[in-house]
């Protein structure tokens, strides 16, 4: 007997759904921004991790010295708002 694959309402399904083997995967989410663009795309992996994947396109300075200094400077500032963003006192509303 054949399981039938249940998708999450938000998988994207067709080419963006590798599951079950893979990961059911949102059609990805763009909009632009100030800075650039970003775009989301939410994962659940086959072991059953839910996850957001987030990849932001940022317009640096021309020049090569101010450019390096705000890529890393974003870098960081972008892992301090994602570590804030998922610590375990908003995870679950109380
Ligand atoms: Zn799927």
């Amino acid at each position: 007997m054949t399981r039938r694959l249940t998708h999450p309402h938000w998988c994207g399904r067709h080419h963006h759904c590798t599951a079950p083997a893979g990961e059911h995967r949102s059609a990805p989410l763009a909009w632009p921004t100030a800075y650039g663009r970003l775009i989301a795309t939410r994962v659940l992996t086959a072991d059953g991790r839910h996850r957001l994947e987030l990849r932001a396109v940022v317009d640096l300075d021309p020049t090569e010295q101010a450019a390096g200094r705000q890529a890393r400077h974003t870098a960081v500032l972008v892992d301090l708002a994602v570590r804030r963003a998922t610590r375990p006192s908003l995870q679950r509303p109380a």
